[in-house]
């Protein structure tokens, strides 16, 4: 068994049948991750010996569980006991938490092994895991290619074979968009199915933690095991899990697939994404899928919408760090505005002002209305928009971004055409319903061959039927299993 080039499942099953040890598996991926994170830069830390401790209690059969001896990685944003939280922001350079983010310490519970924290855009702030204190991240394809954002290094670090599973957070795409560029799936599951507790904050009304993988099968037990209702978290649902979510092969009780005109336009799509889209509704054709054209008008706005949503309320989150509450304090102080003045301005980097400014104008009183509240209305069409469409289909298809991952550096001075990038993505978050990105194969960016994505989103808690109608793509494709050469 090549232990680093398995699925989570097919690493769990390995271990309980005692095929391999917990400790040989997470010294596998410790190895490759001290040997190639180098030139990667995915992981932020990693926590060899807490790992190998977790891993010797699974193999002493003392810590048992239905993902025994796993190892998977979490995004610098969610908050644990041990090593650093640092959202890749001097704000945070140094904050250790005095508690552990519910999503996590659940995997742990069921015996995943922490192999350590990956590198993000500041504050999940990012398309393209760039704007970060301490160095961005590199596409395991092409280093010279960003591996999308904001949980770059989660979708990296999956790629690059450096953990089974890894924990993203998506507010406007940070989970889907990254798992494009980087050719692994990625899933970001309906807003209040997994609880936020421990996840810092960026946009509470948007924020949702998720699975990056290989396999679909291997989100749906991510999924399973990390959400579910949390009393920590009052936007956390109070609706079960289904039990069978990972019993993923099953038929999908419905497959009629939506497609929608807004998002196939051949001039914004590059031509392996289109392709992709179109061989992706041959395969569901071909499964007995119905095919309906579904009409989401208005999702021009998208974009728009979501950047005063995610300013505004990033703005009012971020008030917190002041050198006082919380974060980086100046050193020598004139007075105490200088010492909020300075140490804002000493932590925070040039995307999260950018934010903040954007954020504090449009909730600023004589704009509140003309910005923030007529956002708030357009959030709710888009949001009739799915309602209606999904009254005629199950899932709606459409690609992940419109091409294969740009060059560092492309976009940095340009950050409208960063903010594009999520097109495609931005209107679930801002519907709260799920969306999965799938390995959707190669295409061409600077003489380059890189990943593209596509998409399906579903109706709000649908997530056990949108997961099989994920896996009928899969099970007919082989692009989840293409790794990058470093
Ligand atoms: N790229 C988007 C942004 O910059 C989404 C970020 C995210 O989902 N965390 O806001």
């Amino acid at each position: 068994m090549n232990v680093t080039e398995s699925s989570l499942v097919e690493i769990r099953d390995a271990i309980a049948d005692k095929k391999i040890s917990a400790v040989e598996v997470t010294e596998a991926y410790l190895k490759r991750a001290a040997d190639l994170n180098g030139s990667i830069n995915a992981y932020r830390e990693t926590y060899d010996d807490r790992a190998i401790a977790k891993a010797k209690a699974v193999d002493a059969g003392e810590a048992i569980g239905p993902l025994a001896g796993v190892p998977i990685a979490i995004k610098d944003l969610m908050c644990t006991e041990y090593g650093r939280t640092s959202c890749s922001s001097n704000m945070l350079g140094d904050f250790h938490a005095s508690y552990n983010c519910t999503a996590v310490k659940r995997l742990e519970d069921a015996g995943a092994v922490v192999i350590g924290k990956t590198n993000m855009d500041e504050f999940a702030m990012g398309s393209s895991t760039e704007t970060c204190a301490f160095g961005s991240t590199q596409n395991p394809w092409d280093q010279a290619h960003v591996p999308g954002g904001s949980s770059g290094g989660a979708a990296a670090a999956m790629a690059a074979d450096f953990c089974a599973g890894s924990l993203g957070s998506d507010t406007g795409g940070s989970i889907r968009q990254p798992a494009a560029l980087c050719g692994v799936v990625g899933l970001k599951p309906t807003y209040g199915r997994v609880s936020r507790w421990g996840l810092v904050a960026f946009a509470s009304s948007l924020d949702q933690i998720g699975p990056l993988t290989h396999t679909v099968e291997d989100a749906a037990l991510l999924l399973k095991h990390m959400g579910g209702h949390d009393e920590l978290d009052s936007t956390s649902a109070n609706i079960d899990i289904p039990a069978d979510l990972d019993a993923i092969d099953q038929k999908p009780d419905k497959l009629r697939i939506g497609i929608a005109k807004q998002y196939m336009s051949d001039e914004a799509n590059d031509p392996a994404v289109s392709k992709a889209v179109a061989e992706a509704i041959e395969i569901y054709k071909s499964e007995g899928a119905k095919i309906v054209e579904v009409d989401l008008p208005h999702t021009e706005y998208g974009i728009p919408v979501y950047y005063i949503v995610a300013t505004a309320e990033a703005s009012s989150n971020l008030a917190r760090y002041d050198g006082v509450h919380y974060g980086h304090r100046t050193k020598t102080p004139d007075d105490l505005i200088d010492l909020y003045a300075r140490s804002r301005a000493e932590g925070f980097g040039d995307e999260v002002k950018r934010r903040i400014m954007l954020g504090t104008y449009a909730l600023s009183s004589g704009y509140y209305d003309a910005y923030y509240n007529r956002a708030l209305k357009v959030r709710r069409l888009i949001s009739n928009d799915f309602r209606t469409a999904f009254e005629s289909c199950d899932a709606i298809l459409c690609p992940t971004t419109t091409s294969p991952a740009f060059k560092i550096g492309e976009k940095t001075d340009d950050p409208l055409s960063m903010y594009l990038n999520d097109i495609y993505t931005v209107t679930a978050n801002l519907a709260g319903i799920p969306g999965i990105s799938l390995p959707g194969g190669l295409g061409e960016r600077d003489g380059k061959k890189l990943p593209i994505g596509v998409q399906l989103l579903g109706p709000a808690f649908g997530e056990a039927n949108l997961l099989r109608i994920a896996r009928l793509y899969e099970k007919n494709t082989d692009y989840y299993r293409l790794r990058p050469q470093i």
